[in-house]
């Protein structure tokens, strides 16, 4: 049985189906719906997966799903479904790139409220290529109800950095019901139920793929609530 909890999320629409994933362990072509940020409060940290039993202040996800099953809605009844690649957001020097979207969140900051953000490259959000030789894998479920259990799962070993004034932005923006601020948007660690963790350290087609990917525009932020 696994905890569930009903959230909000700062969600981004990617625009258009073009966007792929494949190779490095995973079986097919995967395609990018959604990216999608969690995060703690201002005094304490949000990312869902942990690290050496350590929180990291945020986790970004970029969620595909299997293209032989035609969309979203059908890949979640498979236990293969979904791949998301996800990354841990640590405090570091003001990150300009996510200025776009940190410098949106006050045009969104009740459920279901959505604004245009300029084009840009996902790539620019995430660690550079070389940088992203080294993840862990493991297949797991969503973090989001109703928690189905087909998520090939990827967590990439190098962090994204943002100034600790960006990360409270989040945590002090956007609102949950009852007006006050949505904080600690991350479902708890689950047990491990005999999951094999795999860590690769070689370069694979998933992370020269990865780069295509990241060649996407973004065309809105939604507030969405599971
Ligand atoms: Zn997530």
């Amino acid at each position: 049985m696994y905890l569930c909890l009903y959230h909000v999320i700062v969600q981004v629409l990617l625009n258009g189906k073009s966007l792929t994933v494949n190779g490095g362990g995973l079986d097919g072509e995967y395609i990018a719906d959604q990216f999608h940020l969690h995060w703690g409060n201002r005094t304490a940290a949000g990312s869902e997966h942990q690290l050496n039993n350590t929180q990291l202040p945020m986790e970004l996800h970029i969620v595909h799903h299997k293209a032989s099953y035609g969309d979203i809605t059908q890949a979640l009844s498979k236990p293969d479904g979904l791949a998301v690649l996800g990354f841990w957001i640590d405090v570091g020097k003001q990150n300009t790139n996510f200025d776009q979207i940190v410098n949106k969140l006050h045009a969104i900051p009740n459920k279901d409220q959505r604004v245009n953000i300029s084009t840009f490259k996902m790539a620019d959000l995430l660690p550079s290529n070389c940088e992203l030789n080294n993840y862990y894998r493991y297949h797991g479920s969503l973090t989001t109800p109703e928690c189905n259990e087909v998520v090939i799962w990827t967590m990439f070993e190098t962090k994204i950095h943002l100034s600790q004034q960006q990360i409270n932005t989040f945590s002090t923006t956007v609102m949950a019901e009852g007006d006050i601020n949505l904080v600690n948007t991350f479902r708890s660690v689950q047990p491990l139920n005999s999951r094999t963790v795999q860590y690769s350290q070689a370069q694979s087609l998933l992370l020269k793929k990865t780069i295509a990917l990241l060649s996407c525009t973004l065309t809105c932020l939604i507030m969405i609530a599971f």
